[in-house]
């Protein structure tokens, strides 16, 4: 699952710092995930609530902002933003799928919440 080495890597990272930082207890992690990712938000917070346990994390919540796509059609020049989970963008404009998406792959920790 795709997801699952997402959140291994996440809980690493988190516990790195918690840890290089004197502290023992991760309270909260939050997430910015874009929407290009193709991460399922629901995969990564269950493979999260698994994965946690046995870490610095495993009383923590893990908050997730989704990030909209943002992209520039390379055909009309037009840009747009979108919604949907796709890997695949057609400019809403002229339709075409030769587009430059802008923002939308972010996937890191933006935020965290420790103790002792
Ligand atoms: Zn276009």
């Amino acid at each position: 699952m795709h997801e699952a080495s997402i959140v291994t890597e996440l809980l690493r990272i988190a516990s790195d710092e918690c840890s290089k930082n004197g502290y023992t207890k991760i309270d909260s992690i939050k997430v910015i995930v874009g929407r290009a990712t193709g991460v399922m938000t629901d995969a990564l917070l269950f493979a999260f609530n698994v994965l946690k346990e046995d870490t610095l994390a495993k009383e923590a919540n893990l908050i997730i902002e989704e990030i909209p796509v943002r992209g520039v059609c390379k055909d009309c020049g037009k840009e747009f933003e979108s919604n949907e989970n796709y890997l695949i963008f057609e400019c809403p404009s002229c339709g075409s799928f030769s587009v430059n998406i802008i923002s939308g792959k972010e996937l890191n920790i933006t935020e965290m919440e420790v103790s002792q």
